[in-house]
């Protein structure tokens, strides 16, 4: 039984983020319908991890909903969104930034990415040390890509109750994108934050979070 419904969880949330700061909805293996219930509350912004589960979602909703990738990308997938993804926020290689640029020349589209930033300790996190995106920020391979823009950051903290860990590589995140920005104008987003820790990353410089089980609640099974 669900004890407040969906808009309201959604509106208490965004009654505390400060105005700089963008929520996605995060709707991963949720229906049609609880994503609707969002969608009349006044949410426009919706992340998913499947890029397939996405596209099926976004035949079937209204068409002024910006879809947000936030999962790790599979290269050859890429196809199925690049005609109406509006932001793709894990991406992590040089291949994967072409294989997007390809598809989004064929849509005569430019797509808006963020690059995922490796911040936690743990080994399974995906994610590029910080040395290698400012690497890839200045690359020539990187300006001959016509078709996408780089557009911000994104990291996710270690899982751990360890608040003063997880604020470290929050904070160290920010420190890096407000170094990079102001090399780079075209950088403006800083993806961190989720159900569980979304308020500190607010703190430590966040200006866009994504938030799932806070809002539409547990998920039935693991993803990743
Ligand atoms: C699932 C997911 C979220 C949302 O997680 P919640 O804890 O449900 O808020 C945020 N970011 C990424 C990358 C995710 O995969």
């Amino acid at each position: 039984m669900k004890i407040l419904d969906i808009a309201t969880k959604l509106n208490q949330i965004k009654d505390t983020l400060p105005p700089q700061v963008t929520l996605v909805a995060v709707s991963k293996t949720k229906p049609i319908a609880d994503i609707l219930e969002a969608y009349q509350a006044g949410q426009r912004i919706f992340g998913e991890n499947k890029i397939q589960e996405m596209a099926q979602k976004q035949e079937a909703l209204p068409k002024d909903i910006k879809w947000h990738m936030i999962g790790h990308l599979q290269r050859n997938k890429v196809k199925y969104m690049a005609h109406f993804v509006d932001l793709i926020h894990g991406v992590d290689s040089m291949q994967t930034l072409i294989e997007i640029n390809r598809q989004a020349e064929k849509h005569n589209r430019v797509i808006n990415c963020l690059l995922q930033a490796r911040i936690a300790q743990e080994e399974t996190k995906f994610g590029l040390p910080f040395d290698e995106i400012a690497q890839i920020l200045k690359s020539d391979d990187l300006k001959s890509l016509k078709n996408i823009s780089i557009v911000g950051l994104m990291g996710m903290s270690s899982f751990t109750d360890d608040l003063n860990q997880i604020k470290t590589e929050f904070k160290s995140l920010n420190t890096f994108f407000t170094k990079l920005k102001t090399q780079n104008t075209k950088l403006e987003i800083l993806s961190m934050g989720m159900s569980g820790d979304y308020q500190l990353a607010i703190e430590c410089g966040s200006n866009m979070v994504r938030i799932g089980s806070s809002i539409f609640g547990e998920r039935n099974y693991v993803t990743n």
